[in-house]
């Protein structure tokens, strides 16, 4: 079968010419696909017959399965997704009272950084997942909102997986939101651990695409022990990359932190971060811990959350708490694991 959210217009061009379809059939299906988004090949309303007949019996609309969908008390939805080789991913799709619909994608079956925190890195790495592969959660929740009289407004690539672990097929995936789901660049958050190559790298790729950097911790001992990757690139290296990144991008970065209770919320930790990040254009965004089995510590209280904020403001760093969603369903951030493990409960399940 040929997935055909894996064509761009050109192969879908050739494809229907090998068929002997006229030229202007690929602007017709890819509009079908892509402006209207429609669920199947028959509700390809201009199409002659036959074609639809061909595209039904030899193509097919993604190749990812829904195993499961809870939906959270907050409206969030939460999908399981099976791939063609058995693999769970997660996909979260977040409603907002305004009109901001966020799609929160993965970029891998797993991931090798091993953050002690996050459920996905308790699970270790499966595989990459391809640039379809990830383009298409976020389309299949576009899909479904356009069948309710509604947009996707914003992805994030903050699911399962590092981002710029798979670089490419990330990269690929952000250009096809832009280009074919219509979603601003400025609407889409790429999050990475701290891969400093890869900052460097995104820094020239000319996009208004907004970057995320899991920081969690302001010293190299802390940061050690909560993120294994600090070894490898260590705090001077990174914020050395992020300064380059905002030089050459005039772009603003997000430091995400994870508050943990008695671990990284400390008054120290605020004073060490407030000093490194004294005057840098940027912004904290401060998650309280969501819980995972193997990780036995708690979110921080949150006068403790408010004293670190405090403590930053006195270097002029501004931080937001972030609404935490959808955690009855395990949605939220670094939850991602435990339902991939019910999931094997479900019939057909890996
Ligand atoms: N791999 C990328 C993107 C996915 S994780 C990254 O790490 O940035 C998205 C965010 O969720 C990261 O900031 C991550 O540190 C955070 N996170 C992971 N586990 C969490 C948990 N248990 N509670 C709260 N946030 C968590
Ligand atoms: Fe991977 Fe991000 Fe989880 Fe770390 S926090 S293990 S990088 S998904």
């Amino acid at each position: 079968m040929i997935n055909l959210y894996e064509l761009d217009l050109d192969a879908l061009g050739k494809l229907l010419a090998e068929w002997g379809e006229p030229r202007f059939r690929a602007k017709q299906i890819w509009s079908w696909l892509y402006e209207h988004r429609v669920s199947a090949v028959s509700q390809m309303k201009n199409l002659p017959r036959t074609l639809i007949e061909r595209l039904e019996s030899e193509t097919q609309l993604g190749t990812l399965q829904v195993a499961a969908e809870e939906v959270s008390a907050d409206g969030t939805v939460k999908r399981l997704y099976r791939l063609r080789d058995g693999q769970l991913i997660e996909a979260v799709l977040m409603i907002y009272d305004d009109d901001r619909r966020t799609a929160c994608i993965s970029t891998q079956a797993g991931c090798a950084m091993g953050c002690v925190f996050c459920a996905t890195g308790q699970m270790g790495f499966a595989r990459h997942l391809t640039a379809t592969e990830i383009f298409e959660q976020a389309l299949l929740f576009a899909r479904d909102l356009e069948g309710q009289g509604e947009r996707l407004s914003n992805v994030v690539f903050m699911g399962m997986g590092e981002p710029f672990h798979n670089y490419e097929a990330a990269l690929v995936a952000v250009r096809r939101l832009m280009d074919d789901l219509g979603i601003g660049a400025r609407h889409i958050t790429v999050s990475t651990v701290g891969l400093v190559p890869q900052i460097l790298r995104f820094a020239d790729e000319g996009l208004q695409v907004k970057l995320a950097i899991s920081l969690h911790a302001a010293t190299d001992e802390e940061r050690d022990v909560l993120l294994p990757v600090n070894k490898r690139w260590p705090l001077e290296k990174l914020m050395e990359a992020c300064h380059t990144y905002i030089e050459k991008t005039g772009r603003r970065i997000s430091f995400e932190w994870t508050a943990i209770q008695g671990e990284n919320d400390t008054l120290e930790q605020a004073q060490a971060l407030g000093k490194l990040l004294k005057g840098m254009l940027c912004h904290v965004n401060i998650i309280p811990l969501n819980p995972t089995g193997g990780f036995e510590l708690g979110p921080s209280a949150t006068e403790r959350i408010d004293r670190f904020a405090a403590a930053l403001a006195g270097y002029g760093v501004t931080a937001t708490v972030r609404v935490r969603r959808g955690i009855d369903i395990n949605a939220g951030c670094g939850q991602l694991k435990s339902a991939v493990i019910r999931s094997r409960d479900i019939p057909g399940g890996a």
